[in-house]
């Protein structure tokens, strides 16, 4: 098949003109997108059911509008993030401008997963937008109406010749993972996230790999069950269970498990009334590749508390309970990613920390809890990409929370501030004079001793013992006195 070498060189020679780093280009096309957002939110929602059976609510909650307000949290401070940043100076610099830069990469590739088509690859692209960077967009194929729209609707509303969308399956994503890019921002499972990282090995490139997991959930005895349940469901349901961020598998005492299933059984017959087959709001499994792979997981261990019903001609799975599974099942061995919630009975939190610690990072943990020591002990002997206590999913939801992954579960985070810096070069910059140079000199050569004594006077660190800045200040006063007395003789003599 063509390769992409001229497409990319074409969107390379606009980041070269210098377009893309003018912040009124990166204002107008953030508008240009709030304008696509709200001129086409019914063909999203079109596209959204066709392709996922999402119903129109969890639609424009988890994509519409969730990008929306990241992209117009972006707008508000678009001006604040794209000034230079002022950083403290020691007494070396009281004269110099001292800042950081934040400055484009280039041509950035974004891949996006088919989960949530449209959160996934617009809000990568407002970070690498805002930063000033040109965009090559590959929505990802398995979400196949929604990557449609997408390439009809980006042209129309933003620049196209900095701003591409490029649709394909693998040979297509394979030829582009064969151009040089300056950012690869990858969402997916991990297999194809090596494959990517092995790409951009071959150039160097920089990249961000949001990746899954199975992330775990433990739940405390004493807790309230009838919450518990209502918030853990919704987060297995949405999405009909494919959610990177999904409760994958609860660990609570044989007790707890008992009482949960009674509250879960209550909770989703307050969620589909007529039955989650019958209920506009459950989601279908998105292909039938992955219809199978969940499939299986109805029979990998334990007993079928509820659910358990499936239904191959539209890919409709139950939302399914599994008690009494054993960490050895197979449905513990690979991320879920669909309806199904097993149940690990464990004697206590000690125990649930030392699986998590035995398998991979996970993307998210969950800790149902009312006790402190509890929480902070899970909290701190655990590594995962993100916690949230006493529900699900809501870590996600603040911009001011980065999103991403550790370890396995991926590199790099995104949301709000961090998407813009995420696709941000901090370039240090220092602007000296060339002035001072009896104070300069004593850097040169020959080295004697009573330089050796100055400089190390001038520049030498001082552990802060007693805490605080205080034992500096004296030096502090001293530097700056001297900063205004020699720029208020520069002024008036020079
Ligand atoms: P997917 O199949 O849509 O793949 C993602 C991208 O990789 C697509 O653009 C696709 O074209 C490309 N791709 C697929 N196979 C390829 C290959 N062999 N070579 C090159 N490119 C290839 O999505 P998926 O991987 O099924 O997504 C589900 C996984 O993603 C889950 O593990 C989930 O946890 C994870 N995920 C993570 C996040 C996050 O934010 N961390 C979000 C959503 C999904």
């Amino acid at each position: 098949m063509e390769g992409y070498s001229k497409m990319v060189q074409s969107v390379r020679a606009v980041f070269r003109s210098g377009r893309t780093k003018e912040v009124e280009w990166r204002r107008n096309q953030l508008l240009a997108m709030l304008k696509m957002l709200d001129e086409n939110r019914d063909r999203f929602s079109d596209a959204l059911k066709a392709d996922l059976n999402k119903s129109k609510m969890e639609g424009l909650l988890f994509e519409v509008d969730y990008s929306r307000n990241d992209l117009i949290n972006c707008l508000n401070n678009l001006d604040e993030w794209t000034k230079p940043e002022k950083v403290k100076k020691g007494l070396v610099n009281l004269m110099d401008k001292v800042y950081i830069r934040r400055e484009p990469f280039g041509v950035a590739l974004i891949m996006g997963a088919w989960n949530y088509p449209i959160q996934l690859t617009l809000c990568p692209m407002i970070g690498a937008i805002a930063s000033g960077n040109c965009v090559v967009l590959k929505p990802s194929e398995i979400a196949a109406q929604t990557a449609v729209l997408l390439e009809e609707i980006v042209p129309k509303y933003l620049d196209n010749e900095a701003i591409k969308v490029v649709n394909g399956a693998i040979p297509e994503t394979t030829a582009l993972l064969k151009e040089r890019w300056d950012y690869i921002f990858y969402t997916g499972n991990s297999m194809v996230g090596k494959i990517v990282m092995r790409a951009a090995a071959e150039h160097l490139t920089p990249v961000t790999l949001e990746l899954g997991g199975k992330s775990p959930v433990f739940i405390d005895d004493g807790v309230d069950l009838g919450v518990v349940a209502n918030r853990l469901m919704w987060g297995k349901c949405t999405n009909a269970g494919q959610t990177c961020i999904a409760p994958d598998y609860i660990m609570c005492t044989k007790k707890t498990q008992d009482e949960l299933v009674e509250k879960i059984k209550k909770t989703l017959g307050d969620f589909y009334p007529d039955g989650p087959a019958k209920s506009p709001d459950y989601c279908r499994l998105v292909s039938d590749r992955h219809y199978q792979r969940v499939k299986k997981n109805l029979e990998g261990g334990g007993t079928v508390a509820l659910g358990g019903d499936s239904n191959d001609a539209e890919r409709f799975i139950a939302p399914t309970v599994l008690v009494d599974v054993k960490f050895s099942d197979p449905v513990m061995q690979d991320e879920i990613f669909g309806p199904v919630l097993p149940i690990v009975p464990v004697q206590n939190e000690d125990e649930a920390i030392e699986h998590i610690n035995d398998g991979t990072n996970p993307l998210a943990l969950y800790i149902f809890s009312n006790n402190t020591a509890t929480r902070n002990k899970i909290i701190e002997q655990t590594s995962t990409g993100g916690v949230c206590v006493n529900d699900v999913f809501m870590h996600g939801s603040l911009p001011s929370l980065p999103f991403g992954g550790v370890g396995s579960s991926g590199m790099g985070a995104y949301h709000g501030k961090f998407s813009f810096d995420t696709f941000s070069h901090k370039r240090s910059c220092m602007e000296r004079e060339l002035k001072m140079e009896s104070v300069n000199n004593l850097r040169y050569p020959p080295f004697t001793e009573k330089k050796q004594q100055r400089i190390g006077w001038i520049s030498k660190k001082k552990l802060n013992s007693t805490g605080g800045i205080r034992p500096l200040l004296p030096y502090f006063v001293f530097g700056t006195v001297v900063a205004i007395l020699i720029k208020l003789y520069m002024k008036y003599y020079m």
